[in-house]
């Protein structure tokens, strides 16, 4: 099935020959009906202009300790040589020679006001060019590929949506592949595109086991897309990817460690520990049935009072529907809840205990600083943040460290900004 479905998407998109003559030119000439010309794709800092193929400055070539100053710059700048110094344990002398090359092809770029180091004469923080590139990121539900495009520091500067009406893994490249054409007629220099999704995804390459989107076999979407846009692309992890977005740019940048919980359709976990790669089984949903409540609701794995059944959407205004004898949304619950309902009161606080639970489970086995709480469904820990903290409280033993808890509201789109986020760094680490 999956080999047809390639072969569907390639017969569609491109003329027969052009993927041969890509590789012996490093140009993929798309076929009239994507109307989007010549494509480079051979050099990835390469990028199309009126006149023709032009080369700009290109991170994928750099290699060891002067990628590690470009990402220092990239993820903290503007910042003085002497902090990229200390962060990379070098000596400035070798930090000054090695940027003195990346400043003159305008990769690096100086920024902000001079800084004195000590000796010798002030220098100017080093900074990236956040606006010189740019990054589609797409996140795939049952229903819609939700898209974004992004500078090279993750800021949203375009979106858009297209509906999943077939599923197939055929037409949901096809659909994607779409949205990103569209974005990249609106918004130049789109270098890479960065999917996210919930499942399993291995090497950034594969997605397995996408059950909302009922396919059964392991799908090589990155080669897929990539071959339908004629842009690098990677797959990952929802959660995984919004992990990445707050790690690079986002409340974890420059912690050490910290987690990240998320509440919606499902109830997503990861942890970042430094650099650490990110497991896997992220993507497996494990957190998601941890037992937080014995006299809580069913999952549908027959669990009482998992994460699943006290802290998702669905199962929240579920429990309040059956309470009421009417079906009612989740957004409905919180507002019947706030007008003083008794059940949906009831029904808010069990889950808002829950979370406070779960968030002081999370505490107490990983010893973070710092927990962020957030997803399409935190509307609930928003609005009754003081129940869920008085929960952790009880959680928490009076010595332990004091724990920063961040929950946060964020649109939609924050999804797609990880997946965004991917992309970049896909880019920017030749990866
Ligand atoms: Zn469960």
């Amino acid at each position: 099935m999956l080999a047809a479905a390639f072969q569907q998407v390639r017969a569609t998109l491109f003329p027969a020959d052009a993927v041969e003559r890509r590789l012996a030119t490093g140009v993929l000439e798309l076929g009239p009906q994507r109307g989007i010309g010549r494509i480079a794709l051979g050099c990835p800092g390469a990028e199309k202009s009126e006149e023709g193929v032009v080369a700009v400055p290109s991170w994928p070539p750099l290699q060891g300790t002067q990628r590690a100053i470009a990402v220092e710059a990239l993820i903290h700048g503007p910042v003085s040589r002497a902090d990229i110094a200390r962060r990379l344990d070098l000596s400035p002398a070798t930090v000054t020679r090695l940027t003195r090359p990346l400043l003159d092809v305008g990769l690096l770029i100086e920024s902000g006001p001079p800084t004195a180091n000590g000796m010798g004469r002030p220098s100017v923080p080093l900074t990236i060019d956040a606006a010189s590139r740019h990054f589609v990121g797409v996140k795939l539900t049952s229903g819609a590929a939700h898209g974004v495009v992004t500078d090279l520091r993750a800021t949203v500067i375009d979106k858009g949506t297209v509906p999943l009406s077939d599923r197939s893994p055929g037409a949901v490249v096809a659909a994607t592949a779409d949205l990103v054409e569209r974005m990249r007629n609106r918004v130049p220099n789109v270098m890479a595109l960065g999917v996210s999704a919930g499942g399993v995804t291995e090497d950034r390459a594969i997605l397995k086991s996408a059950g909302f989107l009922n396919w059964d076999d392991d799908v090589p979407l990155a080669s897929m897309l990539s071959l339908a846009t004629g842009l690098p692309a990677a797959i990952e992890n929802d959660v995984a990817a919004w992990l990445e977005v707050e790690r690079w740019f986002g409340e974890g940048r420059g912690r050490e460690s910290f987690a990240l919980l998320t509440m919606g359709a499902g109830v997503g976990y990861a942890l970042a520990a430094g650099n650490t790669p990110l497991s896997p089984d992220v993507g497996v949903g494990l957190a998601g049935h941890v037992p937080l409540d014995p006299f809580g609701w069913l999952c549908p794995s027959g669990h009482r009072g998992c994460a699943d059944a006290m802290l998702t959407s669905d199962a929240i205004a579920a429990s309040a529907s059956v309470a009421l004898r009417r079906r009612l949304t989740y957004p409905e619950v919180l507002d019947l809840a706030d007008a003083g309902n008794p059940a949906a009161s009831a029904t808010v606080e069990a889950s808002a205990r829950a979370c406070g639970r779960l968030l002081g489970m999370i505490a107490n086995l990983t010893l973070v600083p710092l927990i962020i709480v957030s997803g399409d469904g935190v509307e609930l820990a928003v609005r009754h943040r003081s129940t869920v903290m008085e929960e952790f409280a009880r959680n928490r033993h009076p010595m332990a460290h004091q724990v920063e808890v961040l929950i946060k509201q964020a649109p939609f789109t924050e999804w797609a900004r990880g997946a965004a986020t991917v992309a970049i760094q896909t880019y920017v680490l030749g990866r």
